[in-house]
Parts: structure tokens; sequence; C-alpha cells
């Protein structure tokens, strides 16, 4: 098999120290075993993502010295390839239009799960009428996932991560997700499975954080008959303070580490020691 992987940053901000951690580790993994690191922007949030970001994506990339192979994806330019899979889903039933605010679906939670407010089902319940009539009036729905319909077709999600092991999930801590948002037509969980598979990607190597997202994508894999790439979900870096660092919280870019004298070599060498200690694949 051949081992292809990927770095796949959203531009919603400027690259910290946990991208450049992910983006070596992956290139690294790849270039040792003479396999592939594609580089993908995950741009279909047009209320979040700016272009000054994407150009600061490859520059922060080429100074830590990291080559990728093939020309760039841009998930704005697959929409329409995102949308013809949503129309499969909505054909199959897998999938149905929520119109509920977020005030809603705070209403109707059942309580938090691994993504925030577990949704209720309130439109799940919704007959074909109401729909058309909400529809009529120019109502725009966001489309959630008829998880346990899904979980009916398919079994348990068993999926193994690369350091926590085999997993078996059941739809525990997620509930209905949505699949399409309303104000850009697909989602996170939708574009990533549909591009691992489109890019061939044999290995995923990302963040913890998106540990719990993971049995959404191989559920979508398993509906959609796609191949299931192996994953490893590396550790956090923690910044100076001990938190782990998101954009989020505003921590430092590698710009701002640059601009403060640390040189990227430094930076990288850093970064490969602590890698070091990570597992590796056991076989690729
Ligand atoms: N675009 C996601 C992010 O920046 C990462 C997606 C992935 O690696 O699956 O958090």
């Amino acid at each position: 098999m051949t081992f292809v992987t990927r770095f796949a940053p959203s531009p919603t901000g400027y690259l910290h120290i946990g991208h450049a951690f992910s983006a070596v580790l992956a290139h690294d993994q790849a270039r040792a075993v003479d396999g592939r690191f594609l580089l993908r922007v995950e741009d279909i949030d047009h209320t979040r993502c700016r272009p000054e970001f994407v150009g600061a994506i490859v520059t922060d990339l080429a100074a830590l010295g990291l080559s990728w192979d093939g020309p760039i994806w841009r998930q704005a330019e697959r929409m329409q390839t995102y949308r013809s899979v949503l129309d499969d889903l909505k054909a199959r039933e897998l999938v149905y239009p929520c119109f509920c605010t977020r005030r809603q679906v705070a209403e109707a939670s059942p309580g938090n799960g691994f993504d925030g407010l577990i949704y209720g089902g309130t439109c799940a319940r919704l007959g074909p009428s109401q729909v058309d009539a909400r529809l009529a009036e120019g109502a725009v729905p966001a489309w959630r996932l008829r998880l346990h319909h899904a979980l009916s077709l398919t079994g348990d999600v068993i999926w193994q991560d690369q350091e926590a092991g085999v997993q078996r999930w059941q739809g525990e801590g997620l509930g209905d997700v949505v699949i399409a948002r309303r104000d850009i037509g697909t989602s996170y969980h939708l574009a990533v499975t549909v591009d691992d598979a489109a890019q061939n990607i044999s290995h995923v190597i990302r963040g913890k954080d998106l540990f719990h997202q993971t049995p959404v994508h191989v559920l979508l894999q398993m509906l959609l008959d796609l191949p299931r790439p192996r994953y490893l979900h590396h550790r956090l870096i923690q910044d100076g303070m001990g938190r782990k660092l998101s954009k989020s919280e505003g921590v430092r870019s590698l710009r701002d580490i640059f601009t403060d004298g640390t040189d990227a070599g430094s930076l990288v060498g850093h970064l490969r020691s602590m890698i070091a200690g990570a597992s590796p694949w056991d076989s690729v």
C-alpha cells in the first residue's frame, strides 16, 4: 500500500506550533516510507476563512522546510462534489432537514456530548407536509444525519487509532450531527470524508482534538462505500501555560515565534525531538 497522508488546516488564522507539530509529524512519516504528503486547505467556511491565511499557510510550511506533493487542494473549489454526495444521502433518507435555531437546539438538547450540545431530534419528527411548509416559507435548513437509522444499516462503527487501539462506537456522545450547515451547504464531516477518499489518503494524522469526530467519518465511509484510512490522533502540544493549543485561545502564531527570534530550524528540531517519543505506525 502506498502511504499517503495529508496536512489539512483551515485558514481561519495563522498556523501555531500545534499545527507545525502535526505537519512535521505527517510530513516525516510520509518521507520515511517514500510515501506522499499532501496539503489540503479546508476553506469551506466562507464566514471564517480568509485568503491571506491561505498564503500564510504556504509561507509558514515552506519556512519550516516542509514540501508537499502535487497541487494544493482547496475545498472551496469542491462544493459541487459535496453537494452531490449530500444529494445521494438525501435520496437515501439518511439525512433530514433541520430548521432549529441555536436556541431551539439548546432548549431541546438532552445535554452535552463530545462536541457541544447533542441534538434532541426535534426536526427528525417533522412530517413531509411540515417540511414542505417550512421550505415553501423560504426557510433554509441544515441537514442532519439520521444517526440511529444509519447505524442500523452499518452496525457498530469499529475503527482503530494507532495509539488508542480499537474503538467501538454506537452513536454515543454525538447524536444527529450536522452533515450540511445551512450557511455553507456542507460540513467538516462531509468534506473531510469525501476528500480523504478522493485523495486516496491511507493514513490520517491529526490532533486528538478530532478523535471523537472520527467515528462519524468512518460511519460516512461505510455509508458511502469509501475506503477506510488508518488513523493516528497525536497528542496536543501545550503552550508555556500548560493549556492545549488552539487558534481560538489566541496562542502565539508561528509568525510571532519567528519574529520573537526563534529560528525555524531550531523550532523544527525541537518538534522532531518531541516526535521521536511518539509511537510510530506498527506497519505501513
Ligand atoms: N481542518 C481541520 C482543522 O484545521 C483539520 C482536519 C483534519 O485534519 O481532519 O482543525
